[in-house]
C-alpha cells in the first residue's frame, strides 16, 4: 500500500479530530506504517522526528521495547476487567506508586481513560463535596486563556474561544480570571482575589494548568503564582485543581509543575504522559478529605457514582508502571537537564529573526512565537508543511510553533528539529 492508496480509503470513512476535513482535498493525509524511537515512518518510507510526542502524550520512543515487553507479559495473564467491584495488581501498584510521587497531600486515585474525563471528574467532585455537606456551589474558576478539554464541563472551564464559542450557549457558567501568562503576577492574582470574594460560598473550585498554557498558545508564567493562589483558595476554603494531563510527567523540568512552587493541589488531574504515548488513561488524584467526604453507608446518597467503561484499564496500567519504572531506573528528570539546556542555547538564534516575537521556555517546552502574520495566512500549516519534506514533524498552533519532544531524543535528534525549523521559518522572510 502507498500513503496515496491509504489516503483515499482514510477519507472515504473518516472525520478526523482537531481537523477541517476539506483541507485534506490538498493537503495529505500521513498514513503512519511504524515508528521506533524518536521516528515516525510512513507507507512510502518516508521518516519524521516526532517533535512534538503524538499530541504531548509519548515519554521514551515509539515501540518502546521496554514497555513492549511489559504489555507481552501483561496481555497473556489479563486484558482488562471491570473496575468496580473488581481489582487488578497493575491498578494497585500504580496507585501506590502515584501517590509516593505526586505532592504529599495527594492520597486517593481515581481512575478514568482520557484527560477530559479527569477535568469533569474533578469538577463533578469538587461539586458534590459542597452538595454532600449540604451547600449548593455552582460556579467553578478557570484562567483566561485556559484549555482543560473537549468534553462540556472542560469546555466549558476553558477559554480557548476556537473550541469553546460555538457551544457557549449550552455550557455550564464558570468564570475566568485573568493569566499571569498575559499581565503581571499581581494583577491576575487580584483578580481572581476580587473574583472569590464577589462569588463568595458559590465556588467549588479554581482550575488551573500549573506553568504552561499548552493549548493557550503555549503561554507560560512563574510558580510564585501557584504558591499565591494555593494560599487564596485556602483562605476562601475552595479546592485547588491541578490539571498536570499535559505538563505533569517531566514536561516542565520537574516530575510535576507543581512541585516548582512546592504546593499540594487538592486535585490533580494526570493523563497524556502517564501512559508514556501508548493507551488511553487518566486519573484524578485527591485529599484524603475530599475522599472522606463521599465514604458514607450507601442509602445517605453521598456516593460518586462516575464512571467509563474502560475505568483502570488493566493493559494501560501495566504500562504507566512501565513508564514509571523508566523514569527511575534511567533518573530521567535528572538526564533531561542537559536536554533542556541544548533546547535553550540553540533555539537562541530565533530571536534575531525579524519575524519572531519572542522565544519561551519551561523545560521540555520550547516555544516560539512570530510576528507580522495574519491568521488567514495560516503560516502555522505552511511551516508545518515545508519541516516535514526535511523529516521534522512539528504542529504550530496558529503563529506558535512549539518543540515538546519525548525524553528519547538524543542531541543530533535536538539539533535537527531546531535547526531544520530554523532554516524553514528564516525561508519565510524571503
Ligand atoms: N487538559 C489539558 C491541560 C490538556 O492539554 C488536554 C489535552 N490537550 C486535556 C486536558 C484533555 O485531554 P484529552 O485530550 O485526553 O481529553
Amino acid at each position: 500500500m502507498t500513503n496515496q492508496q491509504l489516503m483515499q480509503e482514510d477519507l472515504k470513512y473518516i472525520f478526523h479530530p482537531c481537523s477541517q476535513m476539506k483541507d485534506h482535498e490538498k493537503l495529505p493525509l500521513i498514513p503512519i506504517k511504524k515508528g521506533k524511537g524518536s521516528y515516525i515512518t510512513d507507507f512510502d518510507n518516508n521518516s519524521y522526528l516526532d517533535c512534538i510526542s503524538s499530541w504531548w502524550v509519548n515519554l521514551f520512543g515509539h515501540s518502546n521495547d521496554y514497555i513492549n515487553s511489559k504489555i507481552e507479559l501483561q496481555i497473556k495473564e489479563l486484558e482488562h476487567v471491570i473496575f468496580a467491584g473488581f481489582t487488578h495488581k497493575p491498578a494497585i501498584d500504580l496507585a501506590s506508586r502515584l501517590v509516593k510521587i505526586t505532592p504529599e497531600y495527594l492520597n486517593k486515585v481515581f481512575f478514568a481513560d482520557n484527560g477530559s474525563s479527569a477535568v469533569e471528574i474533578a469538577l463533578k467532585m469538587s461539586f458534590q463535596y459542597f452538595k454532600n455537606r449540604g451547600e449548593t456551589r455552582t460556579l467553578f474558576v478557570s484562567l483566561e486563556n485556559s484549555y482543560h478539554g473537549e468534553t462540556m464541563g472542560a469546555l466549558a472551564v476553558s477559554d480557548t474561544g476556537l473550541y469553546k464559542d460555538i457551544y457557549k450557549d449550552i455550557l455550564i457558567k464558570t468564570i475566568q480570571a485573568k493569566s499571569p501568562a498575559l499581565v503581571s503576577e499581581d494583577e491576575a492574582i487580584e483578580d481572581m482575589r476580587r473574583i472569590l470574594k464577589e462569588h463568595r460560598y458559590k465556588i467549588s473550585s479554581v482550575i488551573v494548568e500549573p506553568l504552561v498554557q499548552c493549548a493557550g498558545s503555549m503561554k507560560m508564567y512563574k510558580p510564585s503564582y501557584l504558591k499565591k493562589l494555593r494560599a487564596l483558595c485556602d483562605d476562601e476554603g475552595i479546592f485547588l485543581i491541578a490539571d498536570e494531563i499535559a505538563v505533569g510527567f517531566g514536561r516542565t523540568g520537574t516530575m510535576f509543575g507543581v512541585n516548582q512552587a512546592d504546593i499540594s493541589p487538592d486535585f490533580m488531574c494526570l493523563s497524556k504522559g502517564l501512559t508514556g504515548g501508548y493507551m488511553p488513561l487518566s486519573v484524578v488524584m485527591m485529599t484524603d478529605e475530599i475522599y472522606d467526604s463521599f465514604y458514607c453507608d450507601y442509602n445517605e446518597g453521598k456516593s460518586f457514582l462516575d464512571s467509563h467503561s474502560y475505568t483502570g484499564n488493566t493493559i494501560a496500567c501495566a504500562v504507566a508502571n512501565a513508564v514509571l519504572d523508566i523514569f527511575e531506573k534511567d533518573d530521567i528528570i535528572n538526564k533531561n537537564l542537559k536536554k533542556i539546556e541544548l533546547i535553550k542555547k540553540r533555539t537562541k538564534k530565533f530571536e534575531e529573526l525579524e519575524n519572531v516575537l519572542e522565544v519561551r521556555q519551561t523545560g521540555m517546552i520550547c516555544a516560539i512565537e512570530l510576528k507580522g502574520y495574519s491568521s488567514d495566512e495560516r503560516v502555522g500549516l505552511k511551516i508545518f508543511e515545508q519541516a516535514l519534506k526535511y523529516g521534522v514533524y512539528i504542529r504550530p498552533l496558529g503563529n506558535i510553533i512549539y518543540f515538546m519532544p519525548p525524553y528519547c531524543f538524543n542531541k543530533k535528534e535536538i539539533k535537527k528539529m531546531i535547526d531544520i525549523t530554523y532554516l524553514v521559518v528564516k525561508g519565510l522572510l524571503k
